[in-house]
């Protein structure tokens, strides 16, 4: 993944060094040295990332980045402040400015990639989320979402670690974001966590007897913990396990022993991480639900039938298998519409998709064709069995009356259903769908509520 960062420092030689460092790695950078300057590079270029030393004449780092942070233009930007590890107080004045993560000086370069890369793909996330939601909202599909507040409550890590001591002390900080497992850890830990869905498992990779590096790999490899974040813990020189377990996807790690704040930023991180990521999954499925549905009847819609239809008739080619399709019509409709009107008419609509719905088989598609038609397609079905389908359809509409709100009027409702059977000699869904069409033409000819077979 490549990205822009933008680096800023009063230093030059500080600026020169980690932008040979970040080119190497085919980073694009953008060079700062002072805060105003940054600022404005920041609103001309929109980069992906600010990596911001702390002690700057004029502007320090603080101001800078409280700044981002404020601009609705820019706060979306992830801020990394670049300071000393021996001053806790700038940790957190940073965290109460707004950074993202914090980086030592010097700066390893392990830890500088691994960073950055982290955060770009949590930013191209969000604005991955940001234009979808943008789409959705102004298409009507979706209210503009407000920051669900996940609380200790509902957030999961999987600690696994074979240290009593410094695990409690870890689970005692983590207790304020979240229910924390701990684990001293075995070979099948990965195997459990697949049971349970975890927002962040943190994995110490000096384990005595367990090897937390394979820990890491089979997590990556199965379905349901795929995407978990993963945050490791690992001691100051074993730069050689940190750079396999991020090869592997680990997506942070913290040397051990972890400062409180450092630790809580980074596990903070991470989780912001998985809930847009969840939060994108969600609004995809939403939103290609909303494109295949029908609003008023909750049914598959034309475009989706239709094109459902096409694969089902390609697949029966060179096969002796059947398919029925079944397209109903209600009778006298607009009768409903002129007395009642159009409201009460949407509601028997939906009420009439309701009991179609119910009354075909789990394996039958049902979809609103347009106005008061509707279609029912059955896959692996001949005449025979379709009309019985049908003749049920039929009955369960005029057997029961039908209700709405603004009248105690019993609506006598009626149905007439064209049936069609097709076979491998059928080459397109529209050839069905038309044979169908007749049939139903000639169940209303007849008199409606009727259902009549396609010669
Ligand atoms: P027939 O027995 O011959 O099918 O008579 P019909 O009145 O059902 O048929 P026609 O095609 O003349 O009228 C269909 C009516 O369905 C006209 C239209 O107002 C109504 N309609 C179509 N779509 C909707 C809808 O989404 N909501 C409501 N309330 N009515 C609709
Ligand atoms: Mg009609
Ligand atoms: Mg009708």
């Amino acid at each position: 993944m490549t990205a822009r960062v933008l680096v800023v420092d009063d230093i030059l030689p500080n600026v020169k060094l980690l932008e040979a460092k970040l080119t190497s790695e085919y980073f694009d950078v953008l060079t700062a040295t002072s805060g105003p300057e940054a600022l404005e590079i920041l609103k001309r270029e929109h980069p992906d990332i600010v990596l911001l030393d702390v002690m700057m004449p004029g502007m320090n780092g603080f101001e800078v980045c409280t700044r981002i942070k404020e601009d609705r233009e820019t706060m979306h930007i992830p801020v990394v402040m670049v300071t000393a590890l021996d001053q806790p107080s700038d940790r957190v004045a940073g965290l109460e400015a707004g950074a993202d993560d914090f980086l030592t000086k010097p700066v390893k370069d392990v830890a500088l990639f691994a960073r950055v890369r982290s955060l770009v793909r949590l930013k191209v996330m969000m604005d991955e989320f940001r234009n979808r939601e943008a789409t959705d909202v102004s298409l009507g599909n979706l209210n503009e979402a407000e920051d669900v507040a996940f609380g200790p409550a509902d957030t999961h890590i999987l600690l696994i670690d074979d240290q009593q001591r410094g695990s409690e002390r870890m689970m005692k900080h983590l207790g304020a974001l979240a229910q924390v497992t701990h684990s001293l850890g075995d070979e099948n830990e990965a195997e459990r966590a697949r049971e349970k869905n975890y927002d962040l498992v943190i994995v110490s990779l000096n384990m005595q007897t367990t090897d937390g590096l394979r820990i890491c790999s089979k997590l990556r490899s199965y379905d349901e913990t795929r995407h978990v974040p993963i945050l490791v813990l690992v001691e100051e020189d074993d730069t050689r396990l940190l750079v396999r377990a991020l090869e592997m996807g680990v997506n942070d790690y913290l040397i051990a022993p972890s400062d409180k704040l450092e630790m809580l930023a980074r596990v903070k991180t991470q989780l912001k991480r998985k809930r847009f990521a969840d939060r994108l999954r969600e609004n995809l499925h939403l939103s290609m639900r909303l494109a295949t549905t029908d609003a008023v009847t909750g049914l598959y819609n034309r475009h989706y039938m239709a094109s459902h239809l096409d694969t089902l008739v390609k697949g029966l080619a060179d096969t002796n298998k059947k398919l029925s399709v079944a397209l109903l019509d209600i009778d006298h409709f607009k009768q409903v519409n002129d007395t009642y009107g159009h409201r009460a008419g949407d509601e028997v609509l939906h009420d009439f998709a309701g009991r179609v719905a119910r009354n075909v088989r789990g394996v039958d598609l049902a979809a609103r064709y347009g106005g008061e038609e509707f279609v029912v397609i059955m896959p692996e079905t001949g005449t025979e069995q379709a009309e019985i389908i049908a003749e049920r359809l039929r009955e369960s509409i005029a057997e029961e009356p039908f209700t709405i709100s603004s009248s105690d009027d019993k609506l006598e409702i009626t149905v007439s259903i064209g049936l069609a059977c097709c076979d491998a000699s059928t080459k397109t869904s529209s050839e069905i769908l038309e044979k169908a069409d007749q049939a139903l033409y000639r169940a209303k000819d007849q008199g409606r509520n009727k259902v009549v077979v396609a010669a």
